[in-house]
This record gives structure tokens, sequence and C-alpha cells, in this order.
């Protein structure tokens, strides 16, 4: 048989098989600590990056299996899993950054990871510089040489979908850059092949996909990985073999549930575009999206995530408490189509200067959709506005 690369969608499926000795479903390694024949060996195991079997903090067959998966589907060396998306981005920073270091991030960002910079950084001596993560160079000329040591993007990005050039970010050298790719999930793009240096995930979302684990994941170089994995081990945030187990299967339906809930949310910003209660529709997948042209050259897929304001007011809360199939709750990525306002929740730590740079207001909903079928959605969305 000729050896042909598979496409990642089968890689999803077939990667991440270490930890399972045959079966066919992860196996969860539900131990905290292994044995060792001898002292010599459980020496070895002590300050091993990559054993997985001497104590559950430090690795773990399941956790590594997942960790596995999610290197070869982003084309990594290596990946270190943790227990929440959080977990991940704070270990990153405190791993590689010290006091007197700069950082420089966008300012469109999740909202745990903006108060991390915003506030828990400057605390450690850091210094973090904003800027508009989709103003061409915005990255690049916020870099001091010899004193920067991170630079961290997210794209999509939360909560108005703004879309970062990953190309011109992989083409920064000096700092370590870092992309949050929740978002898009490793089948969605894949930061590392336009030059990043790590990408992180909050598998909680679209990877785990059903609401039922808490776990992140970074991946990257063996050399960056190894030294994050110095650091993760006394931060302690390792990620639970059973939240791994549920991150593996989420990662075997990925690309249809993916597939699904992109095509449902075109067909959704495109009937909310022409609704006339509605405006600022933001989908990358609209042509009239401004990062649409840049999000259809790096993705392969649009996403599940849309925002837009609801004219009027009041009239988000509104909206959102009138939606009978469309749950609120935060979070996104899983079976269930998902309503928030961000300003009352994801982004309420933000003052009246910060929602005009983000570009969201008190008539803003973000919306996740999920896997019911799309006349369903798009029925309850349209009923709801009135
Ligand atoms: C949810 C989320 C996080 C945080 O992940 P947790 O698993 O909740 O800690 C980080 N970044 C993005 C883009 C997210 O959506």
């Amino acid at each position: 048989m000729a050896e042909t690369t598979p496409d990642p969608e089968t890689t999803a499926v077939t990667a991440g098989r270490s930890g399972d000795d045959g079966a066919l479903a992860p196996t969860i390694w539900e131990t905290t600590t292994f044995t060792s024949p001898d002292v010599a060996a459980a020496r070895a195991a002590a300050t091993s990056t990559t054993e997985s079997r001497f104590y559950s903090r430090n690795g773990n067959p399941t956790v590594a299996a997942f960790e596995e998966a999610v290197a070869e589907l982003e084309g990594a060396e290596a990946a270190r899993a943790f227990a929440s998306g959080m977990g991940a981005l704070s270990a990153v920073v405190l791993a590689f950054c010290s006091s007197g270091d700069h950082l420089v991030a966008q300012y469109q960002l999740y909202g745990g990871t903006a108060q991390l910079l915003g506030a828990v950084c400057p605390r450690f001596g850091i210094d973090v510089t904003f800027v508009d993560g989709t103003e061409p160079g915005a990255f690049a000329a916020a870099v001091q040489p010899g004193r920067t040591v991170l630079v961290l993007a997210e794209t999509p990005a939360n909560p108005a979908l703004d879309i970062v050039d990953l190309d011109a970010l992989g083409a920064i050298k000096g700092p370590i850059t870092v992309v949050d790719s929740t978002f898009a999930t490793p089948l969605g793009q894949r930061p590392l092949d336009h030059g990043v240096d790590l990408v992180v995930h909050s598998a909680t979302k679209a990877i785990a996909g059903h609401n039922d684990a808490t776990l992140g994941v970074v991946a990257g170089e063996r050399e960056l990985i190894d030294w994050l994995w110095g650091f993760a081990v006394i931060h302690g945030a390792s990620a639970s073999p059973h939240d791994a187990a549920n991150g593996l299967r989420g990662l075997r339906t990925l690309a249809v549930r993916l597939e699904r809930q992109a095509s449902t949310a075109q067909r959704l910003a495109e009937t909310l575009v022409a609704h006339p209660r509605v405006s600022n529709v933001r989908y990358p997948g609209l042509p009239s999206h401004r990062g649409h042209d840049l999000a259809a050259a790096q993705m392969r897929n649009f996403g599940g995530l849309l925002s837009f304001d609801v004219d009027g007011d009041g009239a988000a809360v509104g909206f959102i408490e009138r939606l009978a199939l469309v749950r609120i709750a935060t979070s996104l990525g899983g079976p269930e189509t998902l309503a928030t306002h961000p300003v009352s929740t994801t982004h309420h730590h933000l003052n009246a200067d910060g929602r005009v740079r983000l570009g969201i207001s008190d008539a803003t909903v973000r919306l996740s959709v999920g896997l019911e079928h799309p006349d369903d959605v798009i029925a309850d969305v349209v009923s709801a506005l009135g």
C-alpha cells in the first residue's frame, strides 16, 4: 500500500493510542503512583519529562495518550496537558516569564487570560503591552528586542471573532510566540505550520466537546514542552486521567461535530444579517466580517461561534431570556447551543473603554452553535428576536 499522509480528520481518530494496551476506547489509568523495580529506575523516572509511569502529577499514561494525540494533530513534537485551559495558559506565562520580563498580547482575549495578564502579571513584575491583534504589524512593533519573552495571541478571539494573521505572528523571531487556538480546534487551523512556537487549547470546549471535562493542553517543540514540564509539575495544574480520556473520546468525533456546528453557524449568521432587529453580526464565514479573507486563508473551517448585537435598550438580555431551545450557559463547542451575554459574564471586568475597544456592548450576544437540527436552532433564535 502506498504511503500517504492521512488527513488530520483521520489522525483525530487514530492518534493517541499508547495508553490503552489494546483496548479500543481510552483506558483510564486511575492511579496516583507507579512502582519501580529498583531505586535507580525510580531516580530515572523522577526526573524524566517523558515518563508517564512514576507519579501522576508528573505524568500518567491516559494523559500522555491525549498529549500524544494533540501533538500529532498540531504537527508538534510534544504536548503537555493541564487541569484546564487557564492551567495551561498560566503555566505558559509563569514558566517562561520572570520579574522584569516583557510580554506582548492582544487585548481581544478570553476574560480569564485578560485577567491573568492584566492583574496577575503586574504583581510578579512581568510587564505586559496590549495591542490590537487585528492591526497588521502590531505585535512585531510592540516587541522590545532582548526584553520581550512571550507574544500571546488568540484567534479567532473572544468575543467578537477577531482574526489574527498567523503568518505575521510566526515571522516574529526572538520571543516565544503562543496562540490560543481554542475557538478553531486542532482541526480548524494549525498555528505551528505558520512558524508559531506554541499552541494552547482549552480542551474543555470543542476538543472534549460534551461539557463533561475541564482540560487544557499546550503543544510545540520538545525543548519548550520540557521546560514547561519543569514548571508544570510544581504549578500542579496537572490533567486528570478521567478528563484526558474524555478529551480523547472527544477528538474521535471532533471533525463531524465541527462540520455540523460550522454549517449551522453559517446559516444562522446569514439569517441574522438579514434580520431587522440585529446588527453587527460577527462570523468569520461572512464575507462582511473584517477577518474573512484571513480566516479563509488560514482556517479549514469557520467554526461554530458567532456574536451579534440585538438592537434596542435591554433587548439583548430580553432576547437571551426568550430563547427556549438555546440555553444560557458559559462555555462553547458542546452539543447544546449556548447563549452568553459577554458584558455580564465572560467580560464583566471590562470598563466602558475596554468594551469599545473590543467592539462589544450591552447589546452583544455570543452564541456557541451546537448539534441540534439547524432548522430548530434557527427557528428558536428567530422566534426569540420577536
Ligand atoms: C474557555 C477558554 C479558556 C479557558 O479554559 P478553561 O478550560 O475554562 O480554563 C481559554 N481560552 C479560551 C479562548 C477559552 O474559550
